[in-house]
């Protein structure tokens, strides 16, 4: 079983578009959307929800005003920093300081630190007509994004395990954060999906040092190359140097779009289309070479 992650140094390449098509033309697959902090993969593959899951991301913790004693403690003892004195005298914890390390829960003498376990993370494993794909919702604010995208990836590995598929297809997220670097550990394939613009080269250079610092095999697809033949070229050179294969140059087609509004791929879409062909073209290729 081969694993290939989908990424892009930023958002608006593409990314989803060009995996789920992928994905329709995988046959024995398993399908997981690593992009937990904004998933969209479901919108194409429009999932049946036969498991879902709570996955806890930290700790909310607050001061009750009314039984503390203001001695002082919790702020002496918070390495954070996170405990701030309001003007009346009294103490509020700032959330985004708050690493939730509960200490001053514990030595409170007032009992007035609450510590609750923040619940509002959710992720899922579901049927599709592509095939199962697990997949993941973050709740408004939440942390933890690269430890939900390891449990999803981890349950997607259990799935493929039992079941024989040939391949784990996961839709990573843009950028080079968290759950980007826990959607590369241990994969065999990276294929970086890249519009022709200024930001486009510089994300995708960040994203290719990320990779390569995996020791990771990258390959990648110029998304909407018509819109842009200077920096097209620029790409091509830049991914040359790195010996980093270009599998495809997609043209841009407003029928990428029209097909997401109506919940296909572009292959369902138009199979005929240039597109459909060149992402053909491009799954035979990485199956030959991943498979
Ligand atoms: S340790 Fe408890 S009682 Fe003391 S200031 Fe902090 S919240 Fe108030
Ligand atoms: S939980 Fe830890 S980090 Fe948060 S306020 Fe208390 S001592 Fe500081």
């Amino acid at each position: 079983m081969k694993e290939i992650t989908i990424l892009s140094g930023k958002g608006g390449t593409g990314k989803t578009s060009v995996t789920a098509a992928l994905g329709s033309l995988a046959g024995n697959a398993v399908f997981c959307d690593n992009d937990v902090d904004a998933a969209d993969l479901h919108l194409i593959f429009q999932p049946e929800i036969n498991e879902a899951y709570t996955f806890s991301s930290g700790w909310n913790v607050t001061i009750n005003t009314t039984k503390c004693t203001r001695c002082n403690s919790c702020l002496d003892y918070c390495r954070f920093d996170a405990i701030r004195t309001m003007s009346d005298g009294g103490f509020v914890i700032d959330p985004l300081k708050c690493e939730g390390c509960r200490l001053c829960e514990r030595i409170c003498p007032a009992n007035a630190i609450l510590a609750e376990e923040n619940k509002n993370n959710h992720w899922f494993v579901s049927s599709s007509r592509f095939g199962p794909l697990v997949h993941a919702k973050m709740g408004i604010g939440s942390e933890n994004s690269g430890k939900l995208v390891t449990r999803v990836r981890q349950k997607a590995k259990e799935i493929a395990s039992g079941s024989d598929s040939r391949f784990i297809i996961n839709d990573g997220p843009p950028g080079i954060g968290c759950s980007a670097i826990a959607s590369l550990s241990g994969i065999n394939t990276a294929l970086i999906v890249i519009e022709p613009s200024k930001s486009g080269l510089h994300d995708a250079q960040r994203l290719i040092e990320l990779i390569q610092s995996f020791k990771i095999e990258a390959c990648a697809i110029i998304n909407k190359y018509t819109i842009n033949d200077a920096f097209t070229s620029q790409i091509e050179k830049y991914l040359e140097i790195l010996s980093i294969p270009v599998l495809a140059k997609l043209p841009f087609d407003k029928e990428m779009v029209l097909a997401m509004t109506e919940g296909k791929t572009i292959i369902e879409y138009n199979p005929e289309s240039e597109i459909s062909q060149k992402i053909t073209h491009v799954w035979e290729g990485l199956a030959r070479k991943t498979g």
